[in-house]
């Protein structure tokens, strides 16, 4: 409280008396004066330290505004009337919001979602059962079991995906020299159990089939970064 007082009144005092003159006849208080010259011109600096700091970081703010301008903006209270031009505006625009379900977004060719194995226009399955896609797998999530057909071409006999495990990273797709594994642009495929999401052979040709006019449209407007 006491020191609080003197360093209120030390800087009127130190307008009128000097700190040789004060430490001749008190060393407590000329020490006190000395203490608050110091705790001022620090204060100062910082507050110089912070107001450059501040339009370092935004050189907008360096530029300010007339004082004839900041008068006529508070006195005709054109911010609020802008605002409510703003508001007026966005009435008349188009929503940035969509009723989902009901109305969907633009997806792009490359987006990343459900998986599906496709067939040739023959029927045939592409997938040659050569394995790159389990091996690029980084989550460990394909399992692949192949064997010799009669013909002496070369099927998968199982072709599991734990979609459980599946990151998204797509390089399984990227990976097949087929165009055979390749990820739809569905994504609402959640289900209520983990078992569901155990994919095998046959529910991914099953998705492969449902969706092959989307799945060969997208890897057309794909083929120039592929
Ligand atoms: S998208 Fe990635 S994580 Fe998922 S199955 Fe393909 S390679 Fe594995
Ligand atoms: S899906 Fe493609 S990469 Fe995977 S085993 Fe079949 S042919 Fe090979």
């Amino acid at each position: 409280m006491f020191s609080a007082r003197i360093s209120r009144s030390l800087p009127l005092l130190a307008g009128r008396t000097s700190v040789a003159s004060l430490t001749r006849a008190s060393p407590l208080a000329a020490t006190a004066l000395r203490y608050a010259h110091r705790s001022t011109a620090d204060s100062v600096t910082v507050r110089a330290r912070r107001e450059q700091q501040r339009l370092n970081d935004d050189p907008e703010k360096a530029i300010k505004m007339p004082v004839l301008d900041r008068a006529a903006q508070e006195m005709f209270l054109t911010e609020i009337i802008r605002t409510m031009w703003l508001v007026l505006e966005q009435m008349f625009k188009p929503p940035y919001t969509i009723m989902y379900p009901q109305e969907k977004g633009p997806l792009s060719p490359r987006f990343r979602g459900e998986h599906a194995l496709r067939r040739y226009p023959t029927g045939e399955e592409r997938c040659i059962a050569c394995k790159l896609c389990e091996a690029i797998c980084p989550a460990q999530a394909i399992t692949i079991e192949a064997e010799p057909r009669e013909d002496g071409s070369r099927r998968t006999t199982r072709y599991d995906i734990d979609m459980t495990k599946c990151i998204y990273c797509g390089f399984c797709q990227e990976a097949c020299p087929v165009d055979a594994i390749v990820e739809s642009q569905n994504f609402e495929f959640t289900t209520e159990t983990r078992e569901e999401l155990l994919y095998n052979k046959e529910k991914l040709l099953a998705n492969g089939d449902k969706w092959e006019a989307e799945l060969a449209r997208n890897l057309k407007a794909d083929h120039l970064y592929r």
